[in-house]
């Protein structure tokens, strides 16, 4: 196999096909710290794109309570553990060594879903990537075990269970929500034995070539997130297109002048955790500096938002800012080791992160660039950080604007959310 270079693993790895980027990425920043499990994004694709016969039991976005729920049942957990039979006791990261471009997180020491792909017997045609089929029977449900809590006995004089204090709680369960990661080094793609995938040049989007696909579910086996689909009525796979068309900004109800506009799923977002750009790439794959742009903010300068699962190797464009309350080590297996820094962060945001968490979900164009306009110091409050310590944050009352690609003003937004007072002779409920 070629390699390539893996920047989210500071390395380079070994990768079915050769190295080639596309100019811009498709990428999203979920932060879990505010999903509230409602599924109305999980709604919002499925009526757009998978309603029809033979995609009942598809669903391109889903959100799953962990540690417990998933979809397919267990995912991330059998592959975990495949990856650990393959490597035993060598999947760790290093982390002595850091470089904010090369390699933000460390390196990663272990072996990818690639390079564990010989390690497996085979069942069956050649295998690119580790992986497994789930079974009918784990795609049944978006979310088996909702709810469904780990940790210690419930008490009977806390009504949460062991602990209700930050920084993290002992009895604990946060909502996952996931769609295709449209990954740099697919694993779908480079298990596909009729080359019917294929990533987009213009944005990164990967997609199967409907004509091309035979139904051998290789893309199924071989994506790690399990965001590959078989669907009987047409035998053929089919996964999240990104919304492409709004990406090309051809859906006029949310972009009038063309510019680009967010997926249905985060568009739709009620807890405001989802936020969606596009990301500038250089030849070598690397992202493009563009401190201006809030995905490049978030994940590269300030390493608020990790990669899911980064290990296995994919380079996914889907990065969460991991829930403060949860235990660490479960955060670090699935988000690598930057987790404890991006909570520190997220714990007490200084000025400008504060202004920059206000754009999810403020606008359903495609924000480019960001500015902030200063405003006056309105609140001083303490704030409990990961390690219990307090710590004082001051709290301005800053206006952030966010341009879409024609770099037309589209989000003008304050810190502080504006209240209005009713004068008393309007009954405005009084129906
Ligand atoms: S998440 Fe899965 S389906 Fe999506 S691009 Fe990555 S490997 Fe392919
Ligand atoms: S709509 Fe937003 S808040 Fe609701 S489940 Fe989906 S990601 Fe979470």
């Amino acid at each position: 196999m070629p390699n390539v270079n893996n920047w989210q693993l500071g390395r380079e790895m070994s990768y079915p096909h050769e190295e080639s980027h596309p100019k811009s990425q498709f990428a999203f920043i979920f932060n879990l710290n505010r999903c509230i499990g409602c599924q109305t994004c999980t709604i919002a694709c499925k009526s757009t794109w998978t309603f029809s016969k033979g995609q009942e039991l598809i669903w391109w976005n889903n959100v799953e309570s962990k540690p417990y729920g998933g979809y397919p049942n267990n995912w991330d957990a059998k592959l975990l553990d495949l990856l650990e039979q393959a490597n035993p006791g060598g999947q760790v990261w290093d982390t002595s060594e850091k470089d904010p471009t090369k390699k933000p997180y460390g390196v990663f020491d272990g072996m990818t879903i690639f390079e564990a792909a010989d390690k497996k017997p085979r069942t069956g045609g050649p295998q690119q990537a580790l992986g497994y089929l789930p079974t009918d029977d784990e795609w049944r449900a978006p979310n088996r075990h909702e709810d469904t809590a780990a940790g210690a006995d419930f008490k009977k004089d806390a009504q949460s269970g062991g602990s209700v204090e930050l920084p993290e709680h002992k009895v604990w369960f946060f909502h996952l929500a996931r769609i295709c990661n449209h990954c740099t080094y697919p694993g779908c793609l480079g298990s596909c034995p009729r080359n019917a995938i294929y990533k987009r040049p213009e944005d990164g989007i990967v997609l199967i070539d409907q004509s091309r696909c035979r139904g051998y579910r290789k893309c199924v086996e071989g994506c790690p997130y399990k965001k590959a689909y078989y669907r009987p009525t047409t035998r053929t796979s089919e996964k999240c297109i990104g919304c492409y068309p709004r990406i090309e900004g051809r859906d006029k109800n949310a972009s009038p002048t063309g510019a680009p506009a967010e997926t249905r799923c985060m568009a739709a977002c009620v807890g405001n955790i989802r936020l969606q750009g596009v990301v500038k790439i250089d030849d070598n794959g690397d992202w493009t500096e563009d401190p201006k742009n809030p995905l490049y903010y978030l994940i590269r300068e300030r390493e608020l938002a990790l990669p899911l699962y980064p290990q296995f190797g994919t380079e996914p464009n889907g990065y969460y800012v991991p829930p403060r309350w949860v235990p660490r080590n479960y955060l670090k297996q699935m988000f690598g080791p930057g987790v404890e820094h991006a909570i520190e962060q997220y714990s007490c945001p200084d000025r400008e992160l504060l202004a920059i968490l206000q754009l999810f979900r403020a606008q359903q164009q495609i924000i480019f660039r960001y500015e902030i306009e200063k405003g006056p110091k309105v609140a001083e409050v303490e704030v409990t950080m990961p390690d219990g310590s307090s710590k004082t944050q001051e709290i301005f009352n800053d206006t952030v604007l966010g341009y879409n690609k024609f770099d037309e003003e589209v989000v003008r937004i304050t810190v502080e959310e504006p209240t209005f007072e009713r004068s008393p002779e309007h009954h405005v409920n009084s129906i």
